[in-house]
């Protein structure tokens, strides 16, 4: 068989939002045969003319195919729109943002309706979905089986990456890794901050940090090892001590340029603790057990 005549799965969609339109048009266009629902009728009738069947209800779209994947706003919507349906026997894939509680529970409830279930975390926008190389990619734990079945039917939007059979995994890693991102734009709104009212230009300004901030990603692995390890001295490059030492001069230049210390502040507090207990030779990751006694 060739890979044009090699039959693709068969796949139910709910959610027709930025997203799920996304996804739906990835998989039409891989060949997939597609049966859609949205809340609001309206949002199926392009992808009608692309070639997805438009289901009444969730219901009905529930009842068409067994891999049933779910793109709504958020836990609630899932529970409404699947109240009522049959899932005995369904492979349920829940891309819908989540806690990790939350797909834990909504793992337990999928189970008690005899469905197994995968959740998945979306590391990336709409843009990039169906986009080769475009580094976006879906983090998803739960069913081991369900994920080896459609493991290919799920690559067609997206990179795929299995953290685990804990249905909370994917949605930790999610959090986890958007919560850094956020640090590293309080990092980057602090930076611009400081030059906000020099003659420095923005837009020359910031290849700088760019470039700065991806030189500093790695360091990340040194932290691991540490926390591997238990030895927060190995391999260590700047040490606590010499970083504090380094601080007020980051708080003065705030002070001195206008700037709140509000973004900063916090992390340089918890360095000084760090230090008074004794982590002066070490690197910064004492600071995660500060985090999370
Ligand atoms: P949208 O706001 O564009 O769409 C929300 C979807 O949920 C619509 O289909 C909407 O239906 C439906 N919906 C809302 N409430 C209910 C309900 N009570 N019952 C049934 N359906 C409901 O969101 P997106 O498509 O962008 O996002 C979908 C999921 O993907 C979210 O969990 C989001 O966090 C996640 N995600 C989105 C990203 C993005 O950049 N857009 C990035 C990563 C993850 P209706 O059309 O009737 O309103």
């Amino acid at each position: 068989m060739t890979q044009n005549t090699v039959e693709k799965t068969s796949v139910t969609l709910l959610g027709l939002g930025a997203m799920g339109t996304a996804l739906a048009r990835t998989w039409l266009a891989a060949g997939h045969p597609l049966t859609v629902w949205n809340r609001t009728p309206a949002r199926a009738t392009p992808l009608a003319a692309e070639g997805a069947k438009v289901a009444d209800s969730a219901v009905e779209a529930v009842a068409v195919n067994s891999l049933v994947v779910v793109c709504l706003l958020d836990d609630a919507s899932v529970q409404d729109a699947l109240a009522d349906a049959d899932l005995a026997g369904r492979d349920l894939v829940n891309l819908t943002t989540g806690t990790p509680a939350q797909a834990r529970e909504r793992a337990e409830w999928t189970r008690e309706r005899g469905a197994r279930y995968l959740y998945g975390g979306i590391m990336a926008v709409p843009p990039m979905i169906g986009v080769p190389d475009s580094g976006g990619y879906v983090f998803y734990s739960g069913s081991p089986e369900l994920f080896e079945r459609h493991r290919d039917t799920l690559a067609v939007p997206a990179g795929t990456v299995y953290v685990g059979r804990d249905a909370g995994f994917a949605a930790l890693h999610d959090v986890a890794l958007l919560s850094a991102m956020y640090g590293m734009f309080a990092g980057a709104a602090h930076a611009f901050a400081l030059i906000r009212k020099e003659d420095i230009d923005p837009a020359s300004f910031a290849p700088l940090l760019a470039d700065w901030l991806v030189a500093m990603a790695p360091a990340v692995h040194r932290t691991a090892d540490q926390l591997r390890g238990g030895d927060y001295t190995r391999g260590v490059v700047s040490t606590l001590a010499m970083q504090v030492a380094g601080t007020p001069a980051f708080l003065s230049t705030a002070e001195q340029q206008g700037v709140s210390p509000e973004l900063v502040s916090p992390y340089f507090e918890l360095m000084r603790r760090r230090l008074a207990e004794g982590g002066g030779e070490e690197d910064l990751t004492g600071v995660i057990d500060l985090l999370v006694r």
